[in-house]
Formats: C-alpha cells, structure tokens, sequence
C-alpha cells in the first residue's frame, strides 16, 4: 500500500487526514513542521506527500525547494489561497497537484490516486542488461558498450522482446505475432530482414553471431555472450 507524509501544522486537520488515510489503508506519517517533514521524507521515501503551505517554521513554497532538491516524490500542496498566481507558483516551484482549503477527505484521495496513477506509469521499468548491452524501455534508448544504436521502432521493440527472454528460442511466427501484431498474415521475410538490420546495428553477422544466435527450423533467440 502507498505511503504518505503529511505535513501539517494544524493537529486537527493533520490527524484527521492521518487517521481517515490509514483507514483506508495508507501507511501515514504527520509531521508538524517543515523539518520534521524533510526529516520524515527522507527517512521513509514516501510514495507521495501532502504539504500544507502554511507552516510556522519554513514557508511552504521554500520547503518544497529543499524537498525537489532531495527527491522527486509527488507533492500534493494544501493551499488556502485560492488566486490563480499562488496556485502557478505553487506547480512551478514542483509541486504535482494541489488542493484549496477546505477541501473533503474524497477530494484529497482522488488527487493521492491521481498523482500516484501518474508515478507509476512515469516510473519506468528497469533497464535490460544483457552482456554490454543495455536497453532502457521508458527512453527507448538501447546501447552497446554505452555507445547508443540507432534503432528503428520496431528494431527496438524486437530488441526488447528478445531481451525480455534472453536464452529462449523464440519462432519467427511468435515475432510476427507479438511484435509485429499479426499473428495470422505477414511474411516471416520481414522478420528476417530486421533480424538482419539489428544484427548489423549489434555489429555482427548471421556467420559470426554474439547477440543473436539462430537455432535452425525454431527460432532465434538473444544471449549474453559475455
Ligand atoms: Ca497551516
């Protein structure tokens, strides 16, 4: 379940957030003050935070500074100016989403869901390592020796489907139909002829192969030939 610090100097509002979130199955953290919040964030790492902008040690805005210079944890701001500029000045300054005071314990978890939906999609799955080469899926940037292949979309996505099963033999038919999305019509030839691209991007040969090794009658499939 996602965690929460919630920065808030008003004891009422806080343990009320703290105590409807944790019903809901939150693991919530109050913090009173601006420092024991950047204490908290950066002991725990949460899945977001809450920040209320009206702090009596540090101004939210400032804080919220220190924060993006530690971490790019999604911040929610609590505000309770409403004109327009705060609001921009307030998203300039990093924050993610914010809220208006008074707002309701439903408004506040659908702005959680929301910023939370959008780090998990932004958090990109971690890069394929095979040998010396390394393929990053979110940047679709794929290098050998650090050095970056100029692929091709669908040179990228065969890398990636070859890599994302490394040492299996997968058949030009399962290419056709997962990377290419035709499982019935198609030419193995086109298979092929970007096998032979890719091949010639990793700087080998159908004779001489590291990456991509051929198994006759089956498939093809990537190794480490490290
Ligand atoms: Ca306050």
């Amino acid at each position: 379940m996602a965690s929460v610090v919630i920065i808030e100097d008003d004891q009422r509002i806080r343990e009320l957030m703290a105590h409807v979130l944790a019903g809901k199955g939150y693991e919530v953290e109050g913090a009173a003050t601006a420092l024991d919040g950047l204490q908290r964030i950066v002991a725990t790492s949460p899945d977001v935070v809450v920040l209320d902008m009206g702090l009596p040690d540090l101004d939210g805005a400032e804080l919220l500074k220190m924060i993006r210079a530690v971490t790019d944890v999604p911040v929610i701001v609590a505000t309770a100016r409403s004109e327009d500029t705060d609001v921009i000045r307030t998203l300039d300054a990093g924050a993610d989403d914010y809220l208006v005071k008074p707002f309701s314990v439903e408004q506040l978890e659908a702005r959680l869901r929301a910023v939370l939906r959008r780090s998990a999609s932004n958090g990109a799955a971690p890069a394929i390592i095979v040998g010396d080469l390394r393929i990053d899926s979110g940047s679709r940037i794929a290098t050998l020796e650090n050095t970056a292949l100029q692929l091709s979309p669908k040179e990228f996505d065969l890398l990636v489907y070859l890599a994302e099963r490394v040492g299996i033999v997968v058949s030009k038919r399962q290419l056709m139909a997962e990377v290419w999305r035709q499982p019935y019509g198609g030419s193995e030839k086109t298979v092929d002829v970007h096998i032979s691209w890719l091949r010639k991007k990793l700087g080998e040969t159908a004779a001489a192969p590291r990456y991509l090794e051929t198994v006759y009658g089956v498939g093809i499939k990537l190794i480490d030939p490290t």
